[in-house]
């Protein structure tokens, strides 16, 4: 089996594994079953593909998306790796060289829609292939429960019996049940080794708002940041079309998707998302899994997600490539109702019901969270951590109150008003407000009447989304959202405990965190140079941008200047293959001129033996003409030296085989020298 290491540095460019990768890809290459579950972004494709290229024979990769698996295949391909896909989007020729590369045993990696498995001929096929390892993408797709279920899912549990390889599964999804039931359905029950890791994503800068002119917020949100991409979740397909109008009439590139669409509108916005710089994707979340874009800016939520899970599985798809990133979530207290109907309005049975309204309640407890965002989103995922310093509340620490007198008076309202009414007409009530409604009803005689007047409406607005945020209070379905008390206000109400909530947030909020630059001033001219130099390189391939070089990789050029292709090498995201091809390329953007290295020697950039090889050229120059400067000239090939410094042969006999006996002898003692002070 081959090394992990030189695997990740020469195909992938990476110097070290991030947190978790090595511990899944030592179990996945020693042929272990494994479930990986990882935050969108942490880099789970690497812990298949380089288990696969580590392993003998094929490692079929079941991926739910088409346009996903061409994108890795085609990255993985631009890489030097051999890897194809056999889908239904494939021209003719591509799935001619795809069999041929597995007649020539040559691929290592197939990827394959789970559509394919539902053909019967599909196990017979592989096992014929010699497929070795089966890697399962997005596995929380078996689940009935979710709304990305795949009926086809549930062949791979077959399929790994019929074969008898090992599988890893890899999913972002972190709940219990969709766990429990990956481990069901591919592994027949079978608990495989599981690996829960690093929920945190420090590059992703968090924040929440509540509404307050949300199409407003959002267009200042994306207006400061004009020309990044960007994709704006909604809760409603028309809100999708809306919302996207108003971005583009004011000046983005800007365009609307949701499952609604049909499928060949959908493609075209997808590949235009993972194709051009700045696209602003104005989305339901259809618009997710097909996502692999590393590069992607920003995420903002018009509305409010379901739960806590989906929260983070959509801005996850924000900074995949490390660098900084933002995201905004707005909510207010009609999304609070619409999420809560939506569950209690829902197929799912009882208890599924309960947990979905207590992964809802993380989710707004987190909205309306006091002290650091990330502390509490890591927190429910299990994770202790600091105040993280790149949120919101981080930011600007929160006002916050006793507030457990207005609390209890506005309980009492909702109470003595028997729990048939919304915030607008209680908060009238406790602001003694003269309205048809309030003397129609006779609710001016409640003792309620007019006690809360220390607070003005906006102020009442933000008590009551927060306590619908703390679900001391829920909206009532059955009676037109009303709200109704829950057991978890009772403590308050009868004085056996006290409430803080933040003095209020609305005015606050009005203006996101301010916008970071992704490089200093001093960089910015360079890193536009190396994006324009990878736009034309993408554009004439018709690759994305990405598939050359991310975004982290390019801020890192700006920043450190390579000034040689050996510096160049040591820069992430630099592999072998992608060196020899474009290394020379942006190295000429960074020092405005072309290096003249031999190929040879370029292809022993950023290695050991590169060195070795500049120190072979010096000391051949200096013996050009025999130590006594007297002799015939006499030289090594460039090849010649390069397997030198490859193959470090310690004695002259090794080195006669190379070089010949002629050149060993002129060359050979001082060679020795240099092969041995190399170490
Ligand atoms: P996901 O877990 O969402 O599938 P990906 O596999 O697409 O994430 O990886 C996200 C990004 O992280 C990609 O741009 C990938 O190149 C990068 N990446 C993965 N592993 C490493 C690593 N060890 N070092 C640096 N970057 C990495
Ligand atoms: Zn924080």
């Amino acid at each position: 089996m081959l090394d992990a290491a030189p695997l990740l540095r020469d195909i992938f460019g990476f110097d070290a594994f991030r947190p978790g990768q090595a511990e899944i890809v030592e179990a996945v290459s020693a042929g272990e079953n494994v479930l990986a579950i990882m935050p969108t972004g942490g880099g789970k494709s690497l812990c298949f593909q380089l288990p696969a290229l580590m392993r003998d024979g094929v490692t079929v990769v079941i991926s739910p998306l088409i346009a996903l698996m061409r994108d890795q295949v085609r990255a993985l391909q631009e890489a030097g790796v051999c890897a194809g896909a056999l889908t239904s989007g494939n021209t003719p020729e591509e799935t001619d060289a795809v069999w041929a590369a597995l007649e020539r045993g040559e691929l290592k990696l197939l990827y394959m829609a789970p559509e394919r498995l539902a053909a019967g001929s599909a196990i017979g096929m592989l096992r014929r292939v010699g497929v070795r390892l089966i890697a399962v993408d997005e596995a929380h797709c078996v689940s009935q429960w979710g709304h990305d279920f795949r009926p086809d899912y549930l062949r791979i549990g077959a399929l790994r019996k019929a074969l008898n390889v090992p599988l890893a599964a890899f999913t972002a999804t972190a709940d219990q049940e969709t766990r429990e039931e990956i481990v069901q359905k591919l592994f027949d029950g079978m608990v495989p080794r599981s690996f829960l890791h690093g929920f945190d994503r420090p590059n992703i800068h968090l924040a929440f708002a509540a509404k307050d002119g949300p199409r407003r917020q959002i267009l200042d949100f994306a207006g400061a940041r004009r020309g990044q991409s960007g994709i704006v979740y909604c809760g409603t397909r028309a809100k999708t079309e809306t919302l996207s109008r108003a971005l583009q009439d004011d000046g983005h590139s800007a365009c609307h998707y949701h499952g609604g669409m049909e499928a060949e509108d959908r493609r075209i916005v997808e590949t235009r998302f993972s194709r051009e710089d700045g696209l602003i994707v104005v989305a339901t979340v259809a618009f997710g899994m097909g996502i692999d874009k590393p590069d992607v800016r920003w995420v903002a939520h018009a509305d409010l997600p379901k739960s806590i899970e989906s929260y983070y599985q959509e801005i996850g798809r924000a900074g995949r490539d490390g660098a900084p990133a933002e995201t905004l979530t707005l909510f207010g207290p009609e999304d609070i109702r619409l999420r809560r109907s939506q569950i209690d309005e829902g197929l799912a049975p009882p208890e599924r019901r309960v947990a979905d309204h207590a992964r809802l309640n993380a989710l707004l407890g987190l909205a309306e969270s006091l002290g650091c965002r990330r502390k509490a989103l890591l927190g429910y995922f299990g994770e202790d951590a600091e105040d993280c310093g790149n949120c919101d509340l981080c930011d600007t620490p929160p006002d916050v109150f006793d507030a457990t007198t207005a609390v209890r008076k506005a309980l009492s309202a909702i109470l003595r008003t028997e729990e048939w009414f919304g915030s607008g007409h209680l908060i009238d009530i406790l602001l003694g407000a003269d309205t048809d409604k309030i003397r129609a009803r006779g609710h001016d005689r409640l003792p309620t009447y007019g006690v809360g007047t220390e607070y003005d409406k906006r102020q009442w607005q933000a008590v009551f989304r927060q306590m619908m945020g703390r679900d001391l209070v829920r909206p009532d379905p059955d009676r037109h959202g009303a709200l109704r008390m829950t057991e978890a206000a009772r403590p308050i109400l009868r004085g056996e405990a006290s409430i803080e909530l933040r003095r209020d947030t609305i005015r606050k909020a009005v203006r996101g965190p301010a916008v970071r630059a992704l490089v200093s001033d001093e960089d910015a001219p360079l890193l536009s140079a190396l994006k324009a130099k990878r736009r034309a390189l993408a554009e004439a391939a018709r690759v994305p941008a990405y598939v050359i070089f991310t975004d982290k990789t390019l801020i890192e050029m700006a920043e450190s200047r390579p000034a040689t292709l050996d510096d160049m090498a040591r820069i992430g995201g630099v592999g072998a293959k992608k060196l020899d091809r474009y290394g020379a390329t942006f190295l000429e953007v960074i020092t405005g001129a072309a290096e003249d290295l031999h190929p040879v020697r370029r292809k022993l950039a950023g290695r050991d033996a590169g060195g070795v090889y500049d120190r072979l050229l010096a000391v051949q120059a200096d013996l050009a003409r025999g130590s006594d400067g007297i002799d015939k000239p006499l030289s090594c090939s460039a090849s010649q030296l390069a397997r030198v410094a490859q193959l470090r042969p310690d004695d002259a006999q090794g080195l006669n085989r190379l070089l010949g006996d002629r050149r060993a002898e002129r060359f050979g003692a001082a060679f020795l020298d240099v092969l041995r002070s190399a170490g």
